[in-house]
């Protein structure tokens, strides 16, 4: 597919359907548009459109599917994956204006929002009524990229991914039509589902631009334990072993050696400097959270823990938390300079020791220096892989250990990406990932996007 380059008259087009102010190619907001979080090239947008309502996204498609000009849709632009560039250029449309909740069920457990609304900021306000959206990525991402990628984050595994949130979307598709899909009954066997069909989808399908999404009650009691191993395998053997239990941690956290050090450094903390579990639990008692603490107490011993430290108190815990939530941070700061491929893959919970196994050995084997951590409970293993962008040498190295290390994930049953979508650099891994699926995948986008406008470059080659 070739696109165009945005016309001044296209522009002026744009300026006729939004205020003027709204449509941007002033350098300033070309280039914040085109970084995201991830180590992927800086691609340039020619114009960036800010738009304010669903009529107005209607408007700019319809222009933008007739003349073949680009549309990538931009929530806060913190992937990890390259999904919000516009690596063919044309318009990115932010969608932060659009950043309004426009109705509160709270009966029903339910909040339409815009896409544009900050996650942490709903969270702030319906913590007053003892209410949460779980999903919890950790960066200030808007729901609209959240819902576009999927995420999910340290709380998936006992609360789900965004995916078991979303009940109703409204979508604007390329062709201008504003369609609604989904429902607000909490089950539904209507059809085919797609809200799961746009959720999840990086922009390539349509634009969103109302969510409905599901709300979780506040947990009652909560319980923070802190573990340390001498060996990663010990680390990871307790993690199955939980696992096996039936308990559901709250949050299942692995950081090695590597990553603790890089956080000492970052947060001036003195955690010790082995592998180690961050874990919470969430109940309706404290009796019932105590009685899953013995357990655990029980499985970390009988693998050789080092420290076991439960009942970490509210302000310790938040302290934990802001470090493990910090760790992207404290790997760019142990590392100036350096440029951080992250892994993201997702395993079956019994390979989960092996998955770390193959890939710390990778790292080693390659040179390359490598941080592991992850949502661990989960199956999901991330990895910073450190290269040096002025190495060529080591860079290519760099790239061969991510290959390696997500090829095998995906050969122990798991995926390339757990949370972070696939954006540009996971494309190469759907042929080996989904087989012939790939080619459905494909026939749904060419039916609902046939010119191929919507964040051309992503997902696919
Ligand atoms: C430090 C750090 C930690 C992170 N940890 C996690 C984690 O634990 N779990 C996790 O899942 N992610 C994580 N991420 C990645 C990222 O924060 C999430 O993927 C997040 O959901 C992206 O939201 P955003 O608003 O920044 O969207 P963007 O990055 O702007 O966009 C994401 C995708 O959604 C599309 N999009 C945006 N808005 C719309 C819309 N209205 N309609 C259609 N498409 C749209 C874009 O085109 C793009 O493809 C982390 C990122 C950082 C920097």
């Amino acid at each position: 597919m070739t696109y165009g380059t945005v016309t001044k008259d296209e522009i002026a087009i744009f300026r006729s359907i939004t205020d003027p102010e709204r449509v941007s190619t002033g350098e300033s907001v070309i280039e914040l548009h085109s970084k995201d979080e991830s180590f992927h090239k800086r691609c340039k947008p020619e114009v960036v459109i800010f738009p304010k309502s669903s009529e107005e996204i209607s408007k700019i498609l319809k222009v933008a599917n007739e003349r073949g000009i680009p549309v990538t849709p931009w929530g806060a632009g913190t992937s990890l994956e390259g999904n919000p560039l516009p690596c063919m250029g044309g318009i990115v449309m932010d969608m932060q204006e659009m950043n309004r909740i426009l109705e509160e069920r709270e009966g029903d457990f339910q909040v339409v929002v815009e896409p544009g609304v900050v996650y942490k900021d709903l969270n702030k306000k319906f913590s007053k009524k003892g209410l949460f959206f779980p999903p919890d990525p950790g960066a200030s991402a808007t729901i609209g990229g959240m819902v576009a990628n999927n995420a999910s984050g340290i709380q998936t595994l006992k609360y789900g991914a965004t995916k078991d949130y979303v009940m109703r979307l409204e979508v604007v598709l390329p062709t201008g039509e504003i369609i609604n899909v989904g429902s607000n009954a909490v089950k539904s066997s209507s059809g085919y589902d797609l809200c799961r069909l746009f959720t999840g989808s990086e922009g390539t399908l349509g634009v969103i631009t109302q969510i409905t999404l599901r709300l979780a009650p506040l947990p009652l009691h909560f319980t923070a334990v802190l573990v340390n191993f001498n060996s990663v395998e010990d680390a990871t053997q307790s993690i199955y072993q939980i696992m096996c239990t039936g308990i559901v941690p709250a949050a299942l956290e692995f950081l090695d050696t590597n990553v603790i050090e890089a956080i000492n450094l970052y947060k001036d903390t003195n955690l010790e400097e082995k592998p180690t579990l961050f874990m919470e639990f969430h109940g309706s008692n404290e009796a019932g959270l105590k009685e899953e603490l013995s357990l655990i107490e029980e499985i970390s011993i009988s693998n050789k823990c080092s420290l076991y430290e439960a009942g970490i108190g509210r302000q310790e815990r938040d302290r934990l938390w802001e470090a493990r939530y910090d760790t992207f941070e404290s790997m760019k700061n142990a590392n100036k300079g350096m440029e951080i491929i992250i892994i993201d893959t997702a395993v079956p919970l019994s390979k989960y020791p092996k998955m770390v196994d193959f890939a710390r050995n990778e790292a080693i084997s390659k040179g390359i220096k490598g941080y592991i951590f992850g949502h661990a409970g989960s199956g999901n293993l991330h990895m910073g892989l450190i290269k040096d962008p002025k190495d060529a040498e080591q860079a290519e190295r760099g790239m061969e250990a991510n290959d390696a290390i997500v090829r095998c994930a995906i050969d122990l049953g798991g995926t390339a990406t757990g949370e972070h979508g696939v954006g540009i650099g996971k494309r190469k891994f759907m042929a080996h990932e989904h087989g012939p699926s790939l080619e459905v995948m494909k026939r749904i986008k060419t039916l609902l996007d046939p010119n191929g406008i919507m964040n051309p470059g992503k997902v696919f080659f």
